[in-house]
């Protein structure tokens, strides 16, 4: 795993290298990750009302459609999910992504060496894969190396952009409930709310809605809900998605909602997906590292959240990765 002993010279650094790309940048495309989370796309969105006000062309992608809740987002209908011709463009800047697999096919490799590549993010999992790394494994969000870069551009943070912003650390943070949320956070959201963002209807669209047929789909994943000491999963079968009309890559939010099983302090969601591969998203109290578990599995993402694509059926991911918690729950208790 990347670990990087981060000072305040090199984060200062980091930032200045980072706001001195986007300066000479004229046309940069920002990527957000497949199965967009309000992060990537409120960290992305933030940075794209900057650079207009710097007067640059910023475009954006993501290889997924948006779901509903982020998609009344400032400037949200510029996603495109293809990436532009490269004419088109002269850097490149990964949000929010550990590594540039999570770009879901947008990043080509042909742009290596060609584009610049700036990246920011929190994950520890981080690969620095950048030309510039603005990583910041403390943050909650991406949304606060993001606003740290924005500031350092001079850009003042409007209502727009403090509304992106709120949607990328309010979720990230489930509502501010997560064990990292500091008063730096707290402060962090004032700073938000004071600059004009909907903090009220940030969390109204976000964390308290749910669409009718997800809520649906929650009952089929209730039913499969399995408990086994401190150990909670549950498995969604393509069937199910199908017949729900569910959308191949929505994760139904599944591995939020069984995170709150009291008896369990690791969980685990299996989603069949439709290319013969199951998502796996891992989840636990504090205490409990499932990090190390879905980068060993070829994905990635922090202590308490993380995930992982693993190819066969739902029964072999299964196999493959309850094993791995039940060592994980032992190790720790031990
Ligand atoms: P979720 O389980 O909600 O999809 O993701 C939880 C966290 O793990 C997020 O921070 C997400 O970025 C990360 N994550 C989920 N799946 C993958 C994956 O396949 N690869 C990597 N690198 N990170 C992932
Ligand atoms: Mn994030």
């Amino acid at each position: 795993m990347m670990t990087t002993v981060q000072t305040p010279e090199l984060w200062a650094a980091a930032l200045h290298q980072a706001a001195t790309l986007l300066q000479h940048s004229r046309c940069p495309l920002l990527i957000s990750h497949p199965r967009p989370d309000g992060d990537t796309v409120g960290s992305a969105l933030a940075l794209r009302l900057a650079l207009i006000r710097l007067g640059k062309a910023p475009q954006l992608a993501c290889a997924h459609p948006l779901p509903e809740a982020l998609a009344c987002l400032p400037g949200a209908a510029a996603y495109q999910n293809v990436a532009p011709a490269d004419e088109d463009l002269d850097l490149v800047v990964a949000v929010d992504l550990s590594d540039l697999n999570r770009s879901g096919g947008i990043y080509r490799e042909t742009w290596r060496g060609k584009f610049p590549l700036l990246v920011i993010d929190h994950h520890e999992t981080n690969e620095h894969f950048g030309d510039v790394n603005l990583v910041d494994p403390a943050a909650v969000a991406t949304a606060l190396p993001m606003t740290a870069l924005i500031d350092v551009l001079g850009v003042p943070l409007d209502d727009a952009m403090a509304t992106c912003l709120l949607a990328a650390v309010l979720t990230d943070t489930r509502g501010l409930r997560t064990a990292n949320t500091s008063p730096e956070v707290l402060h962090f959201v004032g700073r938000l709310i004071e600059a004009g963002g909907d903090y009220a209807g940030v969390m109204e669209k976000t964390l308290d809605s749910v669409p009718y047929q997800q809520m649906r789909a929650w009952g089929v994943a209730l039913g499969n809900l399995r408990l086994d000491g401190a150990l909670a999963w549950t498995t969604f079968p393509l069937a199910e998605k199908l017949s729900l009309g569910i959308a191949d890559h929505d994760d139904l939010d599944l591995g939020n909602l069984i995170s709150r099983v009291a008896e369990a302090q690791v969980m685990a969601t299996f989603l069949e997906m439709r290319d013969g591969t199951v998502k796996v998203s891992l989840r636990s109290r504090p205490g409990y590292n499932v990090a190390p578990i879905a980068k060993a599995l070829g994905g990635g993402g922090h202590q308490q959240a993380a995930g992982c694509s693993i190819p066969g059926t739902l029964d072999d991911a299964q196999a493959r990765v309850l094993p791995l918690l039940r060592t994980a729950l032992l190790k720790a208790a031990g």
